[in-house]
């Protein structure tokens, strides 16, 4: 059931040969950490669905221990006045009632003295079936406890070895970025720096009003995408420095709503309304170092090679309005690499 669904993907990747660039190393992180975490929700919700089961059961024991409690409180007392009926009757008072009487009477009394022992039987019976059913009960009970603890344990077992794989992957794109000059928040522990697994979650904010979890810095100081976005930014650069041998110009990239604002009202028809632009989605970058001059060998190059990485010079921006430094990343670009 749960075992089934994680031995997909994240166990497969788990095997899979080591990344070779930084975006297949964040695609690698972002893996890692979603397969812990949906293991780790699989293995809440069978720990949930074990206590339940688990309560059930003890409540039945506990019903069938009352039963059999009351039963033994009948059986007891049955039981006694039956053998005591069977002693020598001439030894007590309800022998004297027995013998005494007429022969209807008698008839009645031992009539009454086997439906009392078929009494007993039944009730000795009953006793015999529940304590059965008991102890089936019990037996489902440890054996529904040890089965919960194997696949607990199986559990534990995959969570570590996704764990492993995450840390490894995660300190390989550390250590790539570390030496690009790009700072990460290592791990994904702390709360207030580029977070390269975090991706996914970037979604639920607001243009504009991204966490400092999922902005990574460019190498060029103050400036800063979405992760993906960013490491990504860090590859294309890593081609484009070979090439030309000097890092990309970067005058713009994230802009946070304010910044959005200051913009708009200062060159207002120019710059996006405040809320709409990629800037503040963290994907756009705008470019210098002579990729702003259309058409030069800069642009020209990363017209032709930026979607390798990712990236690309959006449609609007060759006319409506024409910014050749204007470039985007697009993450369905970036997942098809
Ligand atoms: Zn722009």
């Amino acid at each position: 059931m749960v075992m089934t669904s994680l031995t997909g993907p994240q166990v497969a990747r788990a095997d899979a040969k080591d990344p070779i660039n930084l975006t297949e190393l964040r695609k690698e992180a972002q893996v890692a950490t979603k397969g812990i975490e949906d293991a780790t929700r699989a293995l809440e919700a069978r720990r949930k669905k074990f206590d339940d089961s688990q309560r059930k059961l003890s409540e039945k024991l506990a019903e069938l221990e009352v039963a059999d409690e009351e039963l033994a409180k009948v059986r007891g007392p049955l039981s006694d006045l039956v053998e005591f009926m069977y002693q020598d009757p001439t030894q007590n008072d309800l022998g004297q009632f027995l013998l005494s009487g007429d022969a209807q009477g008698t008839l009645r009394s031992m009539s009454d003295v086997s439906h009392l022992v078929a009494g007993r039987n039944h009730v000795v019976d009953d006793a015999a079936k529940l304590f059965a059913k008991q102890q089936k009960l019990a037996e489902e009970a440890q054996e529904l406890r040890a089965r919960s603890l194997l696949e607990e344990a199986e559990l534990d077992a995959e969570i570590d070895s996704l764990r492993q794989r995450s840390t490894k992957v995660i300190k390989q794109l550390t250590q790539a970025l570390t030496k690009l000059g790009v700072k990460v928040n290592q791990g994904g522990r702390g709360a207030s720096a580029c977070d390269p697994t975090r991706v996914a979650q970037a979604a639920q904010y607001p243009n504009g009003l991204l966490p400092k979890t999922i902005l990574c810095p460019l190498p060029e100081t103050g400036e800063e995408l979405r992760a993906d976005a960013a490491i990504a930014f860090a590859d294309l650069n890593i081609a484009y420095r070979k090439r030309f041998g000097v890092p990309i110009c970067v005058s713009d990239s994230y802009r946070s709503l304010a910044e959005q604002q200051r913009v708009y009202y200062t060159r207002p028809g120019l710059a996006a309304i405040p809320g709409r632009s990629n800037h503040g989605l963290g994907m756009a970058v705008d470019l210098c170092g002579g990729v702003e001059h259309f058409r030069s060998i800069q642009f020209n190059w990363l017209e032709a090679n930026s979607k390798r990485f990712g990236f690309i010079h959006p449609d609007w921006s060759y006319h409506s309005p024409f910014e050749p430094w204007h470039w985007e990343y697009d993450p369905a670009v970036g997942s098809l690499l």
